[in-house]
């Protein structure tokens, strides 16, 4: 650390980004629950051809895609706002939202408590129960605490319904409550409408899962006008050209090509349910998802020793170690039919008769 960092920055534990890509090793990556498909020829078109123009700032409010997203969910263009990735929407969220504190499950998303400690907002986690369910009941009432989770929940890939997301909202009225829909399109369902209904609700999406847009960084929030602009408000104080020419077009190509998003949807959940009988054939516990990952454990084995073992065949997974709970899961992002069958004949070989 050098002499110059703030002092209360000194403490701080960053985001763990060390299982990401390096452009020299030969791992399959199943640790991030990126889209094993290229984006759409047409992504990839549209942001060559905007590299041409790179020698100009880029369009800082993203007018065309933003018109073209606004259509595509059917809300308005004001009621829109992107981020270099969700993950900057998240940072807004809690540089300006926060004030009286910030409330969400014990096992989720681990970037929310990051971010609260950057923030140096005061959070409260609320456990999940014995089954690694969101109960709504615990939510209501939480007296203008700022609301926060994924549905569905990482990395437990489970959901609640839209009308039990309702609940919480419906009992909140003082609260602002942020759904976190990262991975909403594998579920197919979306809390996205009941943004006209209710002035406490933001839904937070990314391009990076179902559209394979994850190293362009293009994410959004959804919500009403008034908190729109003060989104932009913050997001134009800290960084007025966010999302770049070539994300921007980028995107534009991804929802002009929505039947092969949908296409790459349906194949990776019909590899998920593979993946998971074949599991259950080896003894795993796998709980139920709605996303493109599935959260494990082995009934013999600790999480632990999978992982490692699965490294040794050069396939990497997300092992947590933390909280205690969680400590036999792991988290397995579903990659193409290949990389999963290599995953499976590697684990046959790790548990032998061993279950
Ligand atoms: N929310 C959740 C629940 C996630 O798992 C992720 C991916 N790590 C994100 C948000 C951030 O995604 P991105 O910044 O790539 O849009």
């Amino acid at each position: 650390m050098s002499r110059f960092l703030s002092s209360r920055f000194a403490a701080m534990i960053p985001y763990n980004t060390s299982g990401d890509k390096s452009p020299s090793d030969d791992l399959i990556r199943l640790n991030t629950n990126e889209n094993p498909f290229a984006p759409s020829p047409k992504a990839i078109e549209y942001a060559h051809s905007a590299s041409h123009g790179l020698n100009f700032y880029c369009e800082p409010e993203c007018e065309l895609l933003t018109r073209k997203l606004s259509e595509f969910l059917n809300v308005q263009s004001s009621e829109i706002i992107f981020g270099n990735g969700s993950d900057e929407i998240l940072n807004f969220i809690f540089t300006g939202f926060c004030e009286n504190g910030a409330i969400f499950p014990d096992i989720t998303y681990s970037f929310y408590a990051i971010l609260a400690e950057f923030h140096a907002v005061k959070f409260e986690t609320i456990p999940l129960d014995e089954n690694f369910r969101i109960i709504p009941e615990k939510y209501f009432a939480l007296h203008g605490r700022t609301i926060i989770f994924p549905n569905p929940n990482a990395p437990t890939g489970l959901r609640l319904s839209t009308s039990q997301i309702e609940t919480i909202i419906s009992h909140n009225p003082d609260s602002l409550i942020i759904i976190d829909e990262a991975y909403a399109d594998f579920s197919g369902e979306t809390c996205v409408e009941l943004i006209h209904k209710y002035d406490n609700l933001a839904v937070i999406r990314t391009f990076s899962k179902s559209r394979s847009l994850a190293g362009a960084r293009l994410g959004f929030c959804v919500a009403c006008e008034n908190l729109i602009q003060d989104l932009r408000t913050i997001k134009n104080s800290i960084a007025p050209y966010n999302i770049n020419a070539m994300t921007q077009a980028a995107g534009i190509g991804a929802l002009e090509d929505e039947d092969y998003t949908r296409e790459n949807i349906r194949e990776i959940l019909r590899t998920r349910e593979f993946v998971r009988e074949e599991l259950v054939k080896l003894g795993f516990e796998v709980l139920d998802s709605s996303t493109n990952f599935l959260f494990t454990r082995h009934t013999r084995i600790s999480g632990q020793k999978i992982y490692e073992e699965l490294l040794r065949h050069k396939i990497l997974i997300r092992h947590f170690n933390q909280p205690a709970r969680i400590s036999d899961f792991n988290r397995i992002t579903i990659g193409t039919r290949e990389q999963m069958q290599l995953m499976l004949e590697a684990l046959r070989e790790i548990i032998g008769g061993n279950y």
